[in-house]
């Protein structure tokens, strides 16, 4: 598009001092690291899909890289490098501007540098890829939970859900509720010193962008197992109690998706370890369950009886 070259010479051409060669020639060049292996992940955010007309630029740029640290946060990835690949209907510099104040404030944050991209006219789309290292043996892996291990959560579910019921019309919460909440669903944050510190610790794990109860399902899945989750255990955020619904609050709390927190499986022998790391990472962990070797999920109210989910999708692994 005409002024592709001054947006990106303006906008996206910061020094990257960790690479080799950043922005401005056909590639970026990066050392790979000897003894590391390279996490490589990609993730868009399309409007009218993953945010809706007029939203703010800087929390686009903000939760386009959050989703994808989310990802190396996963797998026990450290962020080193990424490249930005941008539809825009038209040139706009105050978009633009805040955009990349919102990304790169992230990015310096994690230390994860903006490498190269690519820059097109059309329809609002932003696509990341974002590449970390990690010891190749020490990769948290969705296929790596074994029966035995306890069942960890970071943080609380739910809340990211609850914002966009209410943007839908769906729950009317306070106000300090939703700008709790939507602080959650627009500035993500991802668990990325958490994730750095399990590689040690824990098995298999996975991020939540899909609700609780269907990323579980896929550790479960790839790794061949079960699991029994007690419900009561997941911690509920503060603005669920708003919500007169229980059925509606079940699902924001396991399946609404967009939490970002980490979910993963390890040995009980490593419960006081896997504390500690959540207190050195400065992140709430819950046990919420079990692994078992039983395939399929369970979840169970306090008194142990089965819980189910009205929606769609979780008869999959229902009891
Ligand atoms: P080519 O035509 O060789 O693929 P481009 O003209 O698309 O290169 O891009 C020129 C340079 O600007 C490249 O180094 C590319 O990586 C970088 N670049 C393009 N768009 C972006 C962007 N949105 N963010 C960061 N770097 C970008
Ligand atoms: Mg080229």
């Amino acid at each position: 598009m005409p002024g592709e070259f001054e947006i990106i010479a303006r906008h996206f051409s910061r020094p990257a001092r960790s690479a080799l060669l950043g922005v401005g020639d056909d590639a970026a060049l990066v050392a790979a690291p000897a003894g590391l292996a390279l996490a490589v992940t990609t993730d868009m955010l399309l409007e009218g899909r993953h945010f809706a007309r007029g939203a703010d630029p800087a929390a686009l740029g903000h939760k386009a890289l959050a989703v994808n640290l989310s990802d190396l946060a996963a797998m026990g990835a450290d962020p080193r490098w990424f490249t930005l690949a941008l539809a825009l209907p038209e040139r706009d510099e105050a978009w633009l501007t805040a955009f990349a104040r919102g990304l790169y404030a992230l990015a310096g944050r994690e230390g994860c540098e903006l490498v190269g991209g690519d820059t097109t006219r059309g329809p609002l789309a932003i696509a990341i890829t974002a590449i970390g290292t990690v010891p190749a043996g020490e990769a948290l892996r969705r296929d790596a939970a074994r029966p035995g291990d306890d069942l960890w959560l970071s943080g609380v579910t739910g809340e990211a859900a609850l914002a966009l019921a209410q943007r839908q019309g769906r729950v009317r919460l306070s106000a300090e509720a939703c700008a709790r909440c939507a602080a959650r669903l627009d500035w993500p944050e991802a668990r990325v010193a958490l994730g750095r510190r399990l590689r040690a610790l824990a098995h298999a794990a996975i991020d939540i962008s899909d609700g609780l109860t269907a990323d579980l399902g896929h550790v479960l899945e790839r790794s061949g197992v079960g699991a029994e989750v007690e419900v009561a255990a997941i911690p509920r955020p503060a603005a669920l109690a708003e919500v007169a619904d229980e059925r509606l609050a079940l699902e924001c709390l396991l399946a609404g998706g967009d939490d970002y927190e980490l979910l993963f499986t390890a040995p009980p022998a490593q419960r006081d370890a896997v504390l500690a790391a959540g207190a050195a990472a400065g992140v709430p962990l819950a046990c919420i369950g079990r692994i078992v070797a039983d395939e399929g999920l369970r979840l169970r109210d306090a008194a142990g009886r089965p819980v189910t989910l009205a929606r769609a999708g979780f008869d999959h692994f229902a009891a």
